[in-house]
């Protein structure tokens, strides 16, 4: 299974004077199972890639192959496609709107056809892998707070059991628990469900701890594309971009200005940590740096 999206190019309003490429040329492989992040400031194109993904937005050029199929052949079905890949759209909760939360997660299930009862086993089972028990079933999705109804809208789509799960910015205004908690819900969902996640988001920060690979965008150009290793080597670039790196990167690179030989390509806080330990613990078995001060 896998996504190829081939030269795709978006300009929105096409051939009128609001004419502007949202998205040039633009190659990209999702392959089964993957976790990418998918970064870029605010008007980057993450958004008009996204809805390129689930067959909301027609390519003004390129194609986009869904397992060696381009889903603009005739006949394809873009209903089978959104079933396939599951798209989360930025502040989510705008558009909850059933009576009740179960109500609202059977949505997207009865909507595929299923009967009530199939589309409430599924909605039950969503809401538990969001961590929403029974108590929260007939709560109108209203009186949630914010990081419950994001739950929610997540489980709307997870009901409709998507191997692909696009979120786009799904941490957005959120408070620092909430953020972890979402986060840590996406990270839990790839381990253990085995989904291919997207992750979108402008902060390099929130996925550099969670994905495998990071996939870069610059006004609507596909700019760094590898593991987060490899793409904060550029953070110099990224910086110029209006996109810093974690702030543990520029630790990392201060502490080796100064002459001490930390690892170039930490990412966390936790590996700068045992670097840093190991590096203290090697300098006190030699006496320099140790208590005695003898360097
Ligand atoms: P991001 O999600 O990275 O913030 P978007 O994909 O939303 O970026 O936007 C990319 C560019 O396309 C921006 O310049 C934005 O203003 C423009 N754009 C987005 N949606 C529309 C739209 N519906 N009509 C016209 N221009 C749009
Ligand atoms: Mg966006």
């Amino acid at each position: 299974m896998a996504i190829e999206v081939k030269n795709l190019c978006h300009i929105y309003g096409q051939d009128t004077i609001f004419e502007q490429y949202a998205l040039k040329n633009v190659d990209l492989t999702i392959r089964d199972g993957e976790f990418i992040g998918l970064i870029g400031h605010t008007g980057s194109g993450k958004s008009t890639l996204t809805q390129h993904l689930n067959g909301l937005l027609k390519a003004s050029s390129g194609d986009i192959l869904y397992n060696g199929e381009s889903i603009y052949r005739e006949g394809f079905s873009m209903k089978e496609l959104r079933s396939h890949v599951g798209l989360v759209f930025q502040y989510p909760e705008h558009q909850l709107f059933e009576v009740d939360v179960l109500t609202d997660v059977c949505f997207g299930p009865k909507n595929q056809g299923l009967s009530q009862e199939e589309a409430e086993a599924r909605a039950r089972e969503a809401l538990a892998l969001t961590g929403l028990d029974e108590s929260f079933y007939k709560q109108s999705p209203f009186e949630l707070s914010g990081g419950q109804k994001r739950r929610v809208a997540i489980a709307g789509v997870l009901a409709m059991k998507p191997e692909v799960l696009i979120l786009d910015e799904p941490t957005a205004g959120l408070d620092p628990k909430g953020r972890d908690d979402i986060l840590g819900l996406v990270a839990r969902l790839h381990a253990e469900q085995g989904m291919t996640v997207i992750l979108v988001s402008h902060s390099m920060e929130d996925v550099a701890r969670y994905v495998s690979r990071l996939v870069v965008m610059n006004h609507g150009e596909k700019v760094f594309d590898g593991t987060p290793r490899e793409v904060f080597r550029h953070y110099k670039e990224l910086e110029a971009m209006g996109l810093a790196a974690p702030q543990i990167t520029y630790v990392v690179h201060a502490l080796r200005e100064r002459g001490i030989p930390v690892d170039e390509d930490i990412t966390t806080v936790e590996e700068a940590r045992d670097a840093i330990l190991a590096l203290w613990k090697k300098a006190k078995g030699t006496g320099c740096c140790g208590e005695d001060k003898t360097c």
